[in-house]
């Protein structure tokens, strides 16, 4: 499928990063819309339902896989989570550049569908440093922690598949390891092209 924007997939062992440097990034540059997932967890403290999560009840969720309403879906860490087709379909068509969040099973399924997707992969410095994250983030119970730190093992694994790695250990480092990554992506010769077709009409190439 072939579309205008650029769509940027973005995945981690929970506590690695990923959340902090997305929200860095959006900060930073207006172009990047974030997709926003629906979930069957429940919001953590200052979640607001709509921003980082449409959170939904698991008959909610079911209703939407059978209504055709995700691009892609998984269950992670014991609940489901998904991509709704609204959430990124629209924007991508019109130019918008979006980024998802998402497991790495989901990022694998989004890589089918658009082959020209960005899949990056962020990397804690250790072990240590992951468990000591989800410690001081302080949002999850030990029990929810430690399902996590099981489930990094497997999923880091799974860095290979992807594009790009990022090792998020100074954070401003990191952030500027994924600006670039965004910014080569428009440099590239179909992205120039279609962004500055009167230059490239002027100058003759086609
Ligand atoms: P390298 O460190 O030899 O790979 O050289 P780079 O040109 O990639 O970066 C040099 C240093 O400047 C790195 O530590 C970058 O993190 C930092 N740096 C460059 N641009 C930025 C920026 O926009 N923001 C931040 N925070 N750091 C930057
Ligand atoms: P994820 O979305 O991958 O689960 P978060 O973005 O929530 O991870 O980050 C986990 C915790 O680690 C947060 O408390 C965050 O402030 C912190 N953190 C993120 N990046 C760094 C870093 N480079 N150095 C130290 N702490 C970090
Ligand atoms: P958290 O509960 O920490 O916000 O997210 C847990 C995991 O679910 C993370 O790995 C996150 O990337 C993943 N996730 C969030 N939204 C989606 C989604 O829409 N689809 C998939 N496949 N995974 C998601």
């Amino acid at each position: 499928m072939d579309y205008p924007g650029n769509l940027f997939v973005v995945a981690a062992p929970s506590g690695a990063g990923k959340s902090s440097l997305v929200k860095a990034l959006l900060e930073l540059d207006a172009r990047v819309q974030p997709s926003v997932s629906h979930t069957t967890r429940a919001p953590r403290g200052q979640e607001k339902h709509g921003r980082e999560y449409f959170f939904v009840a698991p008959a909610e969720f079911d209703q939407m896989v059978l209504g055709d309403g995700f691009l892609e879906w998984a269950h992670v860490h014991g609940q489901r989570y998904g991509t709704s087709k609204k959430a990124i379909e629209e924007r991508i068509a019109t130019g918008s550049d979006v980024i998802l969040e998402i497991d790495f099973q989901g990022a694998l399924q989004i890589k089918r569908i658009f082959a020209n997707s960005v899949l990056i992969f962020i990397l804690p410095p250790s072990w240590e440093e992951l468990r000591s994250r989800l410690e001081r983030r302080g949002e999850d119970a030990p029990e929810v922690i430690e399902l996590r730190l099981a489930n990094a093992a497997e999923e880091m694994k799974q860095a290979q598949e992807f594009d790009f790695v990022i090792i998020n250990e100074l954070f401003d480092r990191a952030l500027f390891d994924l600006k670039a990554i965004v910014h080569a992506q428009r440099l590239k010769f179909s992205a120039q092209r279609r962004a500055r077709a009167d230059t490239f009409k002027a100058l003759n190439i086609t």
